[in-house]
């Protein structure tokens, strides 16, 4: 069947809806991670908490990455809705991460089908990687040693999220939690 020209076919609507969806849900992790490593800068910890502490809290060491993480969301997403703005003639929403996340979000629809949005979920993606790796260092890979495969040379990785043990070269170098034993019998053998 022939679609009507300028008229999308459905293949590439549902493309566009699931590229949309996908903008969302990475919107929502980045303003949570945001949000996560803002407490590791003690900005609002443990907010609520009426008491009057007898000492003053320890000052939290300055986490870098953390404020790195924050810093580079936040000006992605400004740049993002000044796009918006700009292009679809909307009022702007105001600077703060949550905000400019929800604001985005409403436009997810338009940004999956704009020409230069191409890498906006793989953008999006690395940087709720890195924040949360300044949010949760325990669930930084950790290598493991040299890969098993013959004639490698890559290095084993271990993830938490999701967990698996991977090689730095060959994505096709993966083991899953149930294959481990394995593993480690084959890293055991190794001369
Ligand atoms: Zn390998």
């Amino acid at each position: 069947m022939l679609a009507a020209p300028g008229v999308p076919s459905v293949g590439s609507v549902r493309k566009t809806e699931g590229r949309a969806e996908r903008i969302r849900e990475l919107l929502d992790e980045v303003a949570r991670l945001h949000e996560q490593c803002g407490r590791l800068l003690g900005g609002n910890v443990r907010p609520g908490v009426g008491k009057i502490a007898k000492k003053p809290p320890a000052a939290a060491p300055f986490n870098i990455e953390a404020a790195e993480a924050r810093s580079k969301i936040q000006s992605f997403l400004i740049q993002w809705a000044r796009v918006v703005v700009v292009q679809r003639r909307v009022s702007a929403p105001r600077c703060e991460v949550s905000g400019l996340a929800a604001f985005l979000g409403t436009h997810a629809a338009w940004m999956a089908e704009h020409p230069s949005a191409g890498d906006v979920p793989d953008r999006l993606a690395s940087l709720a990687a890195h924040a949360r790796y300044a949010a949760f260092p325990e669930e930084r890979p950790q290598s493991i040693g040299r890969c098993v495969e013959p004639d490698c040379g890559g290095r084993l990785l271990r993830r938490t999220e999701p967990a698996q043990i991977e090689c730095s070269r060959d994505p096709g170098h993966v083991w899953r939690s149930h294959q481990w034993l394995d593993l480690r019998r084959r890293i055991g053998q190794r001369p």
